[in-house]
């Protein structure tokens, strides 16, 4: 082997095992050396929000570890990227920058640049996918488009799924042969600086070893119950591994390769098992649709629903307010968006009910709920965020069509049928049955007041009417469909 040096450059990609750029950099070079650049401009307006950077610190702490127990340390650079890296490759007497691939427009427009730059000062510069099972740009329908609906681009991609093969961490890593100055993480100030993260620690374990254990335990005990128990939100029967997936710390082919293994001659695992791969299979149809559409992650898909007569800012900041607190006067919505504020996350269904009110019961513009899930969810993620978003709001690809507005009373008597989920996360109704937790303002004061509510005192009325809101809504969709 040549004896010479590679700069590795990890991104969102924060794993060993599975990591083609470090595996290709390790087969060609006597010494790798690892560095992340916290080059957080370079994502303009979607830099990461306060709960992702949370994720982002812990993620890189264990990541750092893991890389120095192998024998080549984490260097941590802030600054440009481009910059960041010609400084490295004169300190190391690099020849080469291997990193995986990113699908988010700013990005992709920053590293088309670095590539070209770094290559025209005679440095090898090799991009690999690694996040996705395809690239965007390689799936196409038969008319050389790309798709707007999911069934057949899904269709299309389960067939070409690439070889199931999955690259262990390596053992020993030759790092720098000098001594290098990193930056230290704390000086990157990602945590927050109020005392919000607290739950976050319960529930969370950052890096790859916790993405590894997170999936073990949902192969082991939970894949058996997916199809059933997914759309619950009291007990998550879902696999919970977005954070991981979007930071990294497993690759979706990693996901599928311990899915399979365990499914594997059981017919009703394997429809478990498939079920969670076409959920991948959105995943990658979000990232198809930001990388060809790029302008969505502001605008809407389909451009007539750029006209929705929306409510004005100063009409409605009071009702966003009571939304993103939890305090909207619909259990189902609040107990969503006070998990998403405890915890980081919030259950697919219950993102899809608080979605739902907030675009069309209040007509607020889907854009403010998509920056307010990106401050505040550990999982926000552009393209995933983008595709929830614009689907629910009605104005994306394949979405649902604008008339389908989710009662919100009938969803969480359906998916939270004892309250159960309502009542975790809303203390001040834990003492209501099942009927009057769902909707306090249509129980009988006996009954709230045996449960020790007061309307307005404890827990606030609807903020809005939702048969009302919802004719309001259907004549804001007609306008717009008829002009
Ligand atoms: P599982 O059901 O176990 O699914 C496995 C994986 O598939 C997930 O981890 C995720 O990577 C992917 N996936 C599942 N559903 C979807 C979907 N509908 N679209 C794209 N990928 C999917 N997901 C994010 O990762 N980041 C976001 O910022 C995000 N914002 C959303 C906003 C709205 C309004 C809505 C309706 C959905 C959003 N989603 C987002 C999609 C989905 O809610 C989450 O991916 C899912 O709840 C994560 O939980 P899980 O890992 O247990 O999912």
């Amino acid at each position: 082997m040549p004896a010479s040096t590679a700069l590795v450059w990890f991104r969102r990609d924060l794993r060993l095992a599975d990591h083609p750029a470090l595996q290709t950099a390790l087969a060609r070079h006597e010494r790798v050396v690892p560095v992340y650049i916290a080059d957080l401009g370079a994502e303009r307006d979607w830099a990461p929000g306060a709960a992702s950077r949370w994720w982002l610190h812990h993620s890189l702490s264990r990541l750092g570890g893991d890389l120095a127990e192998r024998g080549a340390p984490l260097l941590i650079r802030r600054g440009d990227s481009l910059q960041a890296l010609r400084a490295l490759l004169a300190e190391t007497g690099a020849e080469a920058v291997y990193w995986n691939r990113l699908y988010e427009p700013a990005i992709v427009a920053r590293d088309r640049a670095i590539k070209a730059a770094l290559r025209e000062q005679g440095i090898a510069a090799h991009s690999h996918r690694a996040a996705l099972w395809h690239e965007p740009w390689n799936l196409k329908t038969a008319g050389g488009e790309p798709y707007r609906v999911f069934t057949p681009f899904w269709r299309k991609l389960s067939a070409e799924l690439p070889p199931l093969q999955v690259e262990p961490a390596p053992l020993h890593l030759k790092g720098a042969a000098v001594h290098l100055h990193s930056d230290t993480l704390e000086s990157l100030q990602l945590l927050p600086k109020l005392n919000w993260d607290a739950g976050f620690y319960a529930q969370w374990r950052p890096g790859e070893t916790g993405a590894q254990h997170a999936l073990d335990r949902f192969v082991r005990s939970a894949l058996g119950h997916y199809r059933g128990g997914r759309d619950f939100p009291f007990r998550p029967l879902t696999t919970q591994l977005s954070p991981h997936l979007h930071f990294g710390e497993l690759s979706p082919q990693q996901v599928r390769a311990a899915l399979l293994r365990r499914a594997q001659g059981t017919a009703t695992l394997e429809a478990d098992a498939g079920q969670v791969l076409r959920e991948l299979g959105w995943r990658e149809f979000a990232h198809h649709l930001l990388f060809h559409f790029p302008h969505t992650a502001e605008a809407p898909l389909q451009e007539k629903f750029a006209h929705l007569p929306w409510r004005t800012r100063a009409d409605y900041a009071a009702d966003l307010a009571a939304w993103q607190r939890g305090r909207t006067g619909i259990p189902i919505v609040d107990a969503g968006m006070r998990e998403l504020w405890t915890s980081g996350w919030m259950h697919n269904r219950v993102r899809m009910i608080v979605a739902s009110f907030l675009t069309k019961n209040l007509l607020i513009p889907w854009q403010e709920g998509a920056r307010w899930f990106w401050d505040t969810l550990l999982d926000a993620d552009l393209a995933n965020n983008t595709l929830g978003w614009q689907w629910t709001a009605g104005c994306g690809a394949d979405a649902a069509p604008y008339f389908r507005i989710f009662n919100p009373l009938l969803q969480a008597q359906k998916f939270d049928p004892d309250a159960s989920y309502i009542r975790r996360w809303l203390p001040e109704l834990a003492r209501l049955p099942a009927e009057a937790a769902h909707a306090p303002w249509l129980a009988k004061a006996g009954v709230l007041e045996r449960g020790g509510v007061r309307l307005n005192e404890h827990y606030p009325e609807p903020i809005a009417a939702l048969g009302a809101s919802r004719q309001r809504a259907l004549d804001a969709y007609a306008a717009i469909r008829a002009a």
